[in-house]
């Protein structure tokens, strides 16, 4: 009947730590809202590399958990001593495990109001990427007019976000990616100059090369173990190494004299949660980005849509580099 499904939904869980065969698709009961939640029909959710770290046991978790942070939804209802949202509003949110397709519940101090204009799988798209852009450029390091900034993976989720945002703040972007037609996507968003990593006898020569014979202000650096060094060497003195990120493997431990020997480097390895540090930031942020994209701003290429059965595809495509832009997964 149409009240069972009403308190069934399907969830993608983690049984053991693993490759993507451990995922398995489970149906499970809902419960009504509780104290400070609300109940979401969610329209899609995102994919993205914590899933992957948090699968493997990187980011330890006692398994079995329900996997995925991202998504989107409508409300279809609210629990008690909640005002901020109502039954029919659109939210979206980048935190908080509990992928569903069906009906979840979640914490409303977890939830942004999707703007008119924007739809649900496009929110779901947006938030854990765009919000990691969005502090990547305003609040590690403060892009401006004429910074130059080193983007790896430029033509995947986060890149893509990367490349537009510092363009909009009037920066100049090298853009690395690993085929000519991630190059092409790149370009598109409007990267200055182009690297195919898998190319080149020696990544740091290359980016010199492509700004005048001078280290870059900032490495955005998402791929980790395999350009983790020729990051650390395309920086100008004083430069900044942002390592957001592993999607090549986790970089081992390093001698900090490096740091001094490359002229006075900064490394920081930023994470999101700690960019998000009140709702108020929450808010802002991922208001920020869905606002842009609203207003035509800011771009988000859906470079996939898989349907929750087949997530474990959705993964290993992630991983295998075949990917290009936001993976969803869909009801
Ligand atoms: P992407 O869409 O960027 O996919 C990863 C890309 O990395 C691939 O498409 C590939 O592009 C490149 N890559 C290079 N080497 C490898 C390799 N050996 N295996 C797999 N991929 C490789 O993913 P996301 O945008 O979701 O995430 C990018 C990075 O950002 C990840 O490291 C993720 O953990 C990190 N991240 C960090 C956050 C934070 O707050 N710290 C928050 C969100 C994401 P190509 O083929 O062009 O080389």
């Amino acid at each position: 009947t149409s009240e069972a499904a009403q308190t069934r939904t399907r969830a993608l869980v983690v049984t053991q730590n693993g490759d993507s065969s451990v995922l398995e698709v489970q149906d499970r009961d809902v419960q009504a809202p509780g104290q400070g939640e609300v109940q979401v029909e969610v329209a899609a959710v995102g994919v993205n590399f914590i899933d992957v770290y948090q699968r493997e046991g990187i980011y330890p978790l006692s398994t079995p958990f329900v996997s995925c942070s991202e998504g989107a939804g409508t409300i279809s209802a609210v629990g008690p001593g909640t005002s901020e949202f109502a039954v029919g509003d659109r939210v979206a949110w980048g935190q908080g495990l509990g992928a569903a397709t069906g009906l979840v519940n979640r914490d409303v101090e977890s939830l942004v109001p999707v703007p008119d204009g924007v739809d649900l799988d496009v929110a779901a798209a947006a938030m854990l990427q765009g919000m990691t852009a969005h502090y990547l450029v305003n609040s590690t390091y403060a892009v401006q007019p004429g910074t130059v900034a080193l983007v790896h993976a430029a033509a995947g989720g986060v890149g893509q976000l990367l490349v537009q945002m510092v363009k909009a703040k009037g920066g100049r972007v090298i853009a690395t990616a690993g085929s000519a037609d991630k190059l092409e996507i790149a370009r598109g968003r409007g990267a200055d100059a182009l690297i195919d990593y898998s190319d080149v006898d020696d990544l740091a020569v290359e980016v010199r090369k492509a700004n005048d014979g001078k280290g870059v202000d900032v490495v955005y650096d998402g791929v980790g173990k395999s350009t983790f060094d020729a990051s650390l060497a395309s920086l100008r003195p004083r430069g900044m190494m942002v390592l957001f990120g592993g999607a090549s493997g986790q970089v081992p431990p390093f001698d900090l004299q490096r740091l001094n020997t490359g002229g006075s480097l900064f490394v920081t390895r930023p994470t999101l949660g700690s960019y998000l540090a009140d709702r108020e930031e929450l808010l802002e942020r991922g208001t920020s980005v869905l606002e842009d994209i609203a207003a035509g701003r800011l771009a988000i290429d859906i470079g996939g849509r898989y349907p929750l059965a087949e997530a474990a595809r959705a993964y290993d495509d992630l991983e295998g580099r075949r990917t290009r832009g936001k993976l969803l997964l869909i009801p």
